[in-house]
């Protein structure tokens, strides 16, 4: 019988076990898959606490406390197990893809620039100067000097690395097919056998909403596909991610690498990338930083990022001990250090962190957090 089970183990999942382990719990973390193969090892990195956000709201204020966390987060790792997750606050540019995207892109500076007057408007020398003239500038482009970046990759196996370290129970290429509550604890129907537990957590990512079919919530869950290029430029130096309304992005990476994200295709759950989409990362990155037509393609991957239709996350306890924490979207890896700490205090307290309180299911949808 183990105090709390897991079930996912991606950033969400394994930052919440990673967490609960400090308080000496007795922990299983289950995934149907082999480590590698979902949303938290394809992900951009980008650590967009302000680049995402246009309003305040209980999700920016998340962001921006989850950001703080990755400089000492990366020390620990480099520390503990001599990993490196190449933090990097190197800043990123916004800009507007094309004329249309003005409006919203200004009005998204005022709502910046007022919280932080350091995000400021580039003008052309300014834009030139910051990337050495590699960077086509745009009728308007903003400068936000403190959104950072990792590897995601290497996070994610950082966090596994810690969540073996610590002995937490790991059940890999382990199905979880049903969740059922037995008197004062639940029993989990995986295809290994039953796993019992006093507290399960859903961590599933996209495909949370299947575990929990009898919930009302189940059809809010779903997955946005997303597909990524990884090329190789020896001649271009820039630290800054440069990120178009359009959702392209161009995140720079250790040895001169540079990944060109990302696609969305909303409800497809399906694995590999596209002509269509390869082809168009191309063009946008191309469109922004010409010298990336003569880089070398490295790697494309593809992945599912958990979506919820209100576009915020659901974290709630849907029944006595049993909680789903899912729906982060784009920014799963920004803020889970965060969302790893506020779920574990909710588990052992008993008592639902004020922060998370937008974040319940409420009939016909969820609180308002944005
Ligand atoms: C292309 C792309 C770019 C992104 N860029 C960024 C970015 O720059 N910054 C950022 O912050 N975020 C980014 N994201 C989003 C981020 O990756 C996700 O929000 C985050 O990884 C979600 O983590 P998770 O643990 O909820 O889900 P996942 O990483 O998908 O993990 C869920 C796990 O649950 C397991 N599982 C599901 N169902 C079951 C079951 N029934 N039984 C057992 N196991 C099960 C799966 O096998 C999986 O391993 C990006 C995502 C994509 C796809």
């Amino acid at each position: 019988m183990y105090d709390v089970a897991v079930v996912g183990s991606g950033v969400i999942g394994m930052s919440i076990a990673k967490a609960l382990d400090e308080y000496g719990l007795k922990i299983a973390v289950i995934d149907r898959d082999e480590p590698g193969k979902h949303a938290s090892y394809k992900a951009g990195g980008m650590l967009g606490a302000q680049n995402e956000f246009n309003e305040d709201g209980a999700l920016f204020r998340m962001a921006l406390a989850s950001r703080s966390r990755f400089e000492a987060l990366s020390r620990t790792f480099l520390e503990e197990h001599d990993l490196d997750i190449e933090f990097r606050q190197g800043g990123l540019i916004k800009m507007a893809a094309d004329e249309d995207d003005i409006p919203d892109l200004e009005s998204q500076y005022q709502f910046l620039n007022s919280h932080d007057p350091r995000v400021q408007k580039l003008s052309e020398p300014a834009l030139d100067n910051l990337t050495q003239g590699s960077v086509v500038y745009r009728n308007l482009s903003i400068h936000i000097p403190n959104d950072g970046q990792i590897n995601a990759w290497k996070y994610t196996r950082a966090l596994l690395t810690s969540v073996i370290t610590k002995g937490i129970d790991r059940f890999c290429r382990t199905e979880v097919h049903q969740i059922s509550k037995r008197f004062d604890s639940y029993m989990l129907k995986t295809s290994a056998g039953d796993i019992h537990a006093d507290k399960v957590i859903v961590a599933g990512g996209a495909w949370s909403g299947k575990l929990l079919e009898t919930y009302d919530i189940s059809p809010m869950i779903s997955g946005v596909k997303g597909e990524v290029l990884l090329v190789e430029h020896e001649g271009l130096n820039i630290d800054q991610t440069v990120f178009m309304t359009n959702g392209c992005y161009i995140v720079p990476k250790n040895k001169n690498r540079f990944l060109i994200g990302a696609t969305s295709y909303f409800n497809d759950f399906s694995v590999g990338v596209s002509d269509v989409g390869t082809e168009w990362l191309k063009t946008q990155a191309t469109a922004t930083i010409p010298v990336l037509a003569e880089s070398r393609l490295l790697k494309k991957w593809s992945g599912v990022r958990p979506y919820t239709v209100r576009e915020q996350p659901i974290m709630d306890e849907l029944n006595n001990g049993l909680f789903v924490i899912t729906g982060h979207y784009r920014n799963g890896i920004l803020l889970s250090p965060l969302i790893g700490d506020l779920v574990a205090d909710w588990v052992i307290k008993n008592q639902r962190p004020e922060l998370l309180r937008p974040f319940q299911v409420t009939r016909g949808g969820v609180g308002n957090g944005m």
